[in-house]
């Protein structure tokens, strides 16, 4: 059955509010797609979008700056916001609905029920970031419950997040189906992210050397190095020897548990953060990857 998409995009704030559109959406018969996002969307968004429009008749693009994922000194309250822009960019990409809530209404500090994974959510960005995978799992959850979508579009940037929530929505049996979206990245390699606008000019310039040290990984890879340890030297180096980088990690995982090798095979991924100026930068690749 083909239905029609909905007249015009509606923004919708309240939770209760959203949670009732999409029960009646579900009883129309619709098929739901979310796309979850904190905002100050840019041309990565608008491809999770196009994703999401080939999937589903209506689309609900979600935009919320959840406290629950940021510690204590990150960038939650200049995380950069502007609700106005972000809905003209829905609107011009066909989505249905954006979902607004409040930090309030979220009661994402008020709560004491987690949805929390044993798993991966300690290591790499977890390690970085104390508690920023339960945040993100509790909110999607609830950004689940409250747009009840038939799939959901996550891009590949986040990779360890993509591999929790497709985790999550294993092992609680979300009736939802993940899609995953490529990364998105600048002409010159830079991968976008809300977060580049902190970045001076020179420190842009800086920025590009996680593109490099994925690349030189990849490349290493398909020379036939298979020696992880050689691999996330070389990656390391580089990131160490951009003057305004400070590395947090590079580390090579399997795509199967998002652990460290120590073998290369053709299902590893090459995961790096640094911290440039202001802004903390995360990218990676799959080393069997052609473009990146
Ligand atoms: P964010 O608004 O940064 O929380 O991201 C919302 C969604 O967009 C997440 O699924 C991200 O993985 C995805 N995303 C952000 N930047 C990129 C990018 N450069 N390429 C692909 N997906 C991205």
């Amino acid at each position: 059955m083909r239905v029609h998409p909905l007249p015009t995009m509606q923004t919708i704030h309240a939770p209760r509010d959203m949670q009732e559109t999409a029960l009646r959406l579900r009883r129309e018969g619709r098929r739901v797609a979310l796309v979850p996002t904190m905002g100050s969307l840019h041309e990565a968004h608008l491809s999770l979008m196009r994703i999401a429009r080939e999937q589903a008749d209506v689309c609900v693009v979600s935009i919320f700056v959840n406290p629950a994922q940021f510690g204590p000194g990150e960038d939650f309250e200049r995380y950069p916001r502007d609700l106005e822009r972000d809905a003209a960019a829905c609107r011009e990409a066909s989505m249905d609905v954006v979902f607004a809530p409040s930090t309030e209404a979220m009661r994402m500090e008020k709560a004491r029920v987690y949805v929390a994974d044993d798993t991966v959510s300690h290591t790499l960005e977890g390690q970085f970031r104390p508690g920023h995978f339960r945040g993100v799992l509790t909110v999607v959850a609830k950004l689940f419950h409250l747009t009840l979508p038939d799939v959901a579009v996550f891009g590949r940037k986040d990779a360890q997040q993509l591999f929790l929530v497709e985790k999550m929505v294993r092992d609680l049996n979300f009736p939802v189906e993940i899609v995953p979206g490529p990364i998105i990245r600048e002409p010159d390699g830079l991968a976008m992210s809300s977060r580049n606008v902190y970045l001076s000019e020179p420190e842009r310039r800086d920025a590009l050397c996680l593109h490099r040290a994925l690349k030189a990984a990849r490349e290493l890879y398909a020379r036939g190095q298979e020696d992880a340890r050689a691999v996330k030297e070389e990656m390391a180096g580089i990131i160490h020897n951009t003057p305004a980088a400070k590395l947090d990690y590079a580390e090579i995982v399997s795509e199967r548990t998002f652990t460290p090798v120590e073998r290369l095979d053709a299902q590893c991924r090459a995961v790096v953060a640094a911290r440039v100026g202001a802004a903390r930068l995360i990218d990676n690749a799959a080393l069997s990857d052609q473009e990146i």
